[in-house]
């Protein structure tokens, strides 16, 4: 077996795969029979390797009127402030995983609230999910993927040190329903595209 030619990871995984999961042999990337997408074939075993979007999971805890945030200890965007998210893993429901993610990464206790935004990227195969919470108190402990997790009066935020553009997006949106007195659940499209962070509503 040779050595990789980079001892550098992946994250996530690149999506192409080379190999089959099952027998370990060299991988087709074609059309299969009945189907009208490319995708990695075992031409030794017959397993067909489907991809589908990744789902990423948080919420918008809150404690009065501040709102907590982490600051990513990871890349991508180390550094950055981010709502406590991450990928949904295997056997949970989004808002189990929304949850998890937010003990996690902050260590904040929360009692969950409804779903608030489901944001598509498609550019990026990614759903992300948040969920309205609410913080049960205010003793919080970071774990490992986070330098720091604070609160923030809106007036607060770190607009231009957001690390996706989804946080930003569903911030904004978190902060014109709060003004109107009343939350909905919102969907939208990120699009591909290098575009400015969303400006933060004026109060
Ligand atoms: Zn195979």
């Amino acid at each position: 077996m040779t050595a990789p030619q980079r001892a550098l990871t992946y994250f996530p995984a690149p999506r192409t795969q080379r190999y089959c999961s099952q027998c370990g042999n060299l991988l087709a990337r074609r059309i299969p029979d009945d189907d009208n997408r490319v995708r990695d074939l075992c031409d030794h075993c017959g397993a067909i390797h489907y991809q589908n979007p990744r789902m990423v999971l948080g919420t918008i805890p809150v404690w009065e009127k501040q709102i907590l945030l982490c600051r990513r200890a990871i890349e991508p965007r180390h550094g950055y402030w981010t709502l406590p998210a991450g990928f949904m893993e295997l056997g949970e429901t989004t808002a189990q995983g929304a949850a998890r993610e937010t003990q996690e990464e902050a260590g904040a206790r929360i009692e969950m609230g409804p779903l608030f935004a489901v944001l598509d990227i498609p550019h990026v195969d990614q759903v992300h999910f948040f969920y309205l919470a609410r913080l049960a108190d205010l003793e919080f402990e970071p774990g490992p993927e986070s330098l720091e997790a604070r609160l923030f009066e809106e007036d607060e935020i770190p607009w231009d040190d957001l690390a996706f553009r989804s946080v930003a997006t569903a911030l904004q949106l978190f902060f014109a329903d709060r003004a109107r007195g009343s939350f909905q659940i919102h969907t939208d499209t990120l699009q591909r595209g290098i575009e400015p962070l969303p400006v933060p509503p004026t109060p």
